[in-house]
Order: C-alpha cells, then sequence, then structure tokens
C-alpha cells in the first residue's frame, strides 16, 4: 500500500502535469532508469500537455523483481480477501470516474460525453465483477479409486505482463489485471505509447489499497518496453491486446519461452441487414457498431454492413442523415459526439484509405459531420466520418481493418452469398444479424465465422461474456469467469495414497 494524492482531480491539465515522467512500480511512481522520457500530446491541439516515462529493459527488470517478491505473500491471501481488495480498487476507480474519463478524453481525444464516461464508468464495473469470483477458483475431486484421494487445485501463474493497446485501455486494462489479480497473480501493465497517463492513474489508485510491488505500470515503446516484459524469464503469462502484426511478435516470443499468451486482436466485423429488419433499428444499430462517436477506433467496428438490395438506398440516407447531424469537436466539451483520431500516424493510415476508396470505381465517398470550425482546434485530429457505397467485398476498404471512421455498406440480394461474403474475411471478432426471423437469425448465427455474434443489437463487452476472436482476431476469450479459470491459473493435479 502506499500513499498517493487521492483528491478527486477535475483539471485533466494538472492531472497530466502530475503524472508527467513516471512508471509506477515497487509501490512508487519513478522515473525510468535512463531518466528518458517521450512526449504525450492532446490530439484535439496537438500541444503537449505531459512526458511519459520511457521504459527498457532495465525498468523491466526492477518491476519484476519487485512482482515476484509481492506474489509470493499474495498468493497465500485466501481468494476472497483478494477479492474483497479488488472490489475495493473498483469503489475507488468509481469515485474517480469523472477524473478518469477527463483524462483519457485528453490524452486520446475520445468525446467526453459520448465515450469517456462510458469507458471510465465500465472499468470500475468489471474490477467489482471480478472481484466477487474468489471463491470460484475451486478444484475438482476425481473418483480414482476408493482408496486414492484424487483432486486439482487451481494456482496463480506468477506475473502476468499485460500489453495495452489505445483505443479503450481503460476497459481492457481492467479485464486483464482484475482477474489476474483475484487469482492470486501479481500484473505490470505496459501502456501504449498514445495513451499512458490514464492508465497510470488507475495503478496509482490501485496502490492505495493494494500490496507494495502487486499491480506495475510502465510505459514505453513496443521493441524497448514491450518485448523485454514478454521475454522475461519470470513473466509466466502475457496478455495482449492490439494488432494482428504485433500479436504474431508477442506469440512468437512467447513461445520463445513456452508460456501461455492471450491474444486480442484486429477485426473487420460484418453487420448484415436482412429485407425484413427494422430499418431505424438497424441504422441506430449501424452507428453504435461503427462507433462513429470514437472516429471509429474499435477492434468490432461494424464496418463491413452488408444491407439487402430492398433498404439499402433508405438505409444509406438515414444513416448519412443521422452521421451527419453528430457534432465533431474538443473532446471535452459536453457538446461534442465525435473527437479525435488518436495520433498523427493513425490520422495518415485513415486518410490513406479514404483516398483509396474514393479512387475504387464504382466507390461512391459520403463524407458527413462537418469539421470543427474553432480555430484552437485548427492542429486536431480530425477526420470526417465516411460511408461509401458501391464497393464490393473483394475490394482493399473492406478487406483491410482501417481503425478509422470509416465504413462500407456493400448491397446483397443472395442470402447463401452474403453468408459467404461476411466470412470471407482473415478476421473473426464480431458479427451482426438484423432481421425480425428467428429462423433466419439463428442460421446467420450459427453460420458467421466471429466469436461474438448479436441478433438486433450492437453491444460491447459485457462483464461475464466470453469475449474475444477466432482466426486472426486472436487466442483465448477474456471478460468471464471461464477466462480467470483458463488464462491467469494452472490446475494442478493431486493424488494421496491413503492405502
Ligand atoms: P499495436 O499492435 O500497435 O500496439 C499494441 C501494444 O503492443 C502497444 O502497447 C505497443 O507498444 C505494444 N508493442 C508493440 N510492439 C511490441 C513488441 N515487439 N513486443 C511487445 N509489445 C509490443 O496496436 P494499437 O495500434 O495500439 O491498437 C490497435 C489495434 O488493436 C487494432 O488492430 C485493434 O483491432 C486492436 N484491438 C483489439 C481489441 C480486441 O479486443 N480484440 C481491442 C482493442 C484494440
Amino acid at each position: 500500500m502506499t500513499s498517493v494524492d487521492t483528491n478527486i482531480q477535475t483539471d485533466p491539465f494538472a492531472l497530466a502535469r502530475d503524472l508527467s515522467g513516471k512508471h509506477f512500480y515497487a509501490g512508487e511512481m519513478r522515473p525510468s532508469l535512463s531518466g528518458k522520457t517521450f512526449p504525450v500530446i492532446n490530439p484535439a491541439t496537438g500541444e503537449q500537455v505531459a512526458e511519459a516515462a520511457f521504459g527498457e529493459a532495465a525498468d523491466i527488470e526492477a518491476a519484476v523483481q519487485a512482482a515476484a517478491t509481492a506474489q509470493k505473500a499474495w498468493k497465500k491471501v485466501g481468494a476472497r480477501d483478494r477479492g474483497k481488495l479488488v472490489v475495493k480498487c473498483g469503489q475507488i476507480l468509481a469515485e474517480h470516474a469523472d477524473e478518469l474519463a477527463r483524462l483519457i478524453a485528453l490524452e486520446t481525444g475520445k468525446a467526453l460525453r459520448t465515450e469517456s464516461r462510458v469507458e471510465a464508468s465500465v472499468l470500475a464495473d468489471a474490477f467489482t465483477f471480478f472481484g466477487g469470483l474468489g471463491s470460484e477458483l475451486k478444484g475438482e475431486t476425481v473418483p480414482f479409486s476408493p482408496t486414492i484421494m484424487t483432486m486439482t487445485m487451481r494456482e496463480p501463474i506468477g506475473i502476468v505482463g499485460a500489453i495495452l493497446p489505445w483505443n479503450v485501455p481503460l476497459l481492457l486494462m481492467a479485464l486483464k489485471i482484475a482477474p489476474a489479480l483475484v487469482a492470486g497473480n501479481a500484473v505490470i501493465v505496459k501502456s501504449a505509447e498514445e495513451a499512458p497517463l490514464t492508465v497510470l492513474r488507475v495503478i496509482q489508485l490501485m496502490n492505495t489499497v493494494m500490496p507494495s510491488g502487486l499491480v506495475n505500470i510502465l510505459s514505453g515503446y513496443g521493441p524497448e518496453c514491450g518485448a523485454p516484459l514478454v521475454s522475461h524469464p519470470k513473466v509466466g503469462k502475457v496478455t495482449f491486446t492490439g494488432s494482428v502484426e504485433t500479436g504474431k511478435i508477442v506469440y512468437k516470443a512467447a513461445a520463445e519461452k513456452l508460456i501461455p499468451v492471450t491474444l486480442e486482436l484486429g477485426g473487420k466485423s460484418p453487420m448484415i441487414v436482412m429485407e425484413d429488419a427494422d430499418l431505424d433499428r438497424a441504422v441506430a444499430g449501424a452507428i453504435a457498431g461503427m462507433r462513429f462517436t470514437r472516429q471509429g477506433q474499435s477492434c468490432t467496428a461494424a464496418s463491413r454492413i452488408f444491407v439487402h438490395d430492398s433498404l439499402h438506398d433508405a438505409f444509406v440516407e438515414k444513416l448519412k442523415a443521422k452521421v451527419d447531424a453528430m457534432k465533431m469537436g474538443d473532446p471535452l466539451d459536453e457538446a461534442t459526439d465525435i473527437g479525435t483520431i488518436v495520433s498523427p500516424q493513425q490520422m495518415d493510415r485513415v486518410q490513406g484509405y479514404i483516398a483509396i476508396g474514393k479512387k475504387t470505381p464504382g466507390a461512391v465517398a459520403h463524407a458527413c459531420s462537418a469539421m470543427p470550425a474553432d480555430p484552437k482546434l485548427a492542429k486536431g485530429l480530425f477526420v470526417q466520418p465516411h460511408i461509401f457505397t458501391g464497393l464490393t467485398n473483394d475490394s482493399q476498404l473492406a478487406r483491410e481493418e482501417i481503425f478509422g471512421p470509416v465504413c462500407c455498406i456493400i448491397r446483397w440480394t443472395d442470402y447463401e452469398q452474403v453468408i459467404a461474403d461476411a466470412n470471407d474475411s482473415e478476421y473473426g471478432l464480431a458479427a451482426t444479424v438484423w432481421t425480425n426471423n428467428l429462423h433466419k437469425a439463428m442460421d446467420a448465427v450459427n453460420r458467421l465465422e466471429a466469436g461474438f455474434v448479436q441478433v438486433n443489437q450492437n453491444l460491447v463487452v459485457q462483464p461475464n461474456l466470453s469475449y474475444g476472436g477466432v482466426k486472426a482476431s486472436g487466442l483465448g476469450k477474456e471478460a468471464s469467469l471461464e477466462s480467470m479459470l483458463e488464462h491467469f491459473t494452472h490446475k494442478k493435479t493431486i493424488m494421496i495414497n491413503m492405502a
């Protein structure tokens, strides 16, 4: 347990300065051993708001040593008592939800009202959910023989390395570290270079109730800070969320040590609107599914929308009108619906795809939502949401993950073909089906190759619903009791001969 300022800080700029240049490990805020930092930029203005500590192998080494010591004591704490402390973390994080929401809006550009507040509140909920699961770390007895008592026990793995992306870092961090801790592990988080501050504040707050050294975080770049975490001999498990490309690097490095990994990777999720769908509901589902309010920066973004020919034109008109009415602006302004893209690199990537789409034969680009007029935001990373029609499923825009506010609407007439097209993707993260016909819904549900399939809704990951992709979208599940048992413990088999 450590003493930190737990006063709620409503000014995100001041909080960013307070957190500047530090990791949190071994119970303290600490600069990098090299003293190096990198800038944290407000994507709405291009101004620097803080520095982040530049973590390297030596920092990872120091954090691992602290985590190893803390974990030895933590695994001896009763599972329900561990859970109680995780629930307490949830309470503190709930009290700080607005503070965390403002800070995440500042560093990532996600609009406060529509995105950042939602994420900050589900963060606390995830801790509360997992904190209640301590007594579920049960083993089994096996009827092997009357004289040989045979049973299994769930044991913690040891030190878990958790590597985060920038798009929903609070929620994704919670889904990794809350179950890992309840299961008796210590954790070392590696934050995304674009979003190091809010997750640092979360770990700082958690350390006001957790034993010193148990929950640690380092900021830095992938090769310098992420890679030594994965390859450290004392790290026994890695849970990673990010791109397919990096996921493969992490998987290979983990294979060298033969340690388990969970990989939550990219997606190109199909949304199929059948001829009998409720049009208004489907349009609302497309807006939620495409995460236009998050500039489309979502792994499950419904970025391939297959609309039946009979509804296509009306669907496009309604969708355009609704997205057009959304207000793009300062992420910290309560009136803003859509904030910014996270970084100049991501902005270039998104604009590159828009340019490719415009050059695709047959494609029509519909740019929606006016660019902000405020001169203070002139250097902000704003991109108008783009709805493309006239594309086919084999076009580059429909095949590759853009991770921005660009969606492809594909007209269809043949049911067998639309199911084949929906599955014709390297990804398999999520899918939705829109119909009032139960038979059709169930047929599509059974045939779609995705880890998460929904009918007539487009919700995000929920506590205790296993979440994760198939195909190139990943390996293993998160968010549920089973994920805690399967990914953060190992099963020990015990036989006691009583003859
Ligand atoms: P990214 O792969 O570039 O980076 C993710 C993390 O990996 C960062 O913290 C980065 O520093 C780290 N990293 C980079 N190289 C590394 C290395 N060699 N060793 C260890 N760590 C390394 O991804 P991103 O741009 O931050 O996030 C966007 C991607 O994440 C998209 O593809 C998106 O679909 C995916 N994502 C998936 C989910 C999901 O739940 N399936 C959720 C959110 C985002």
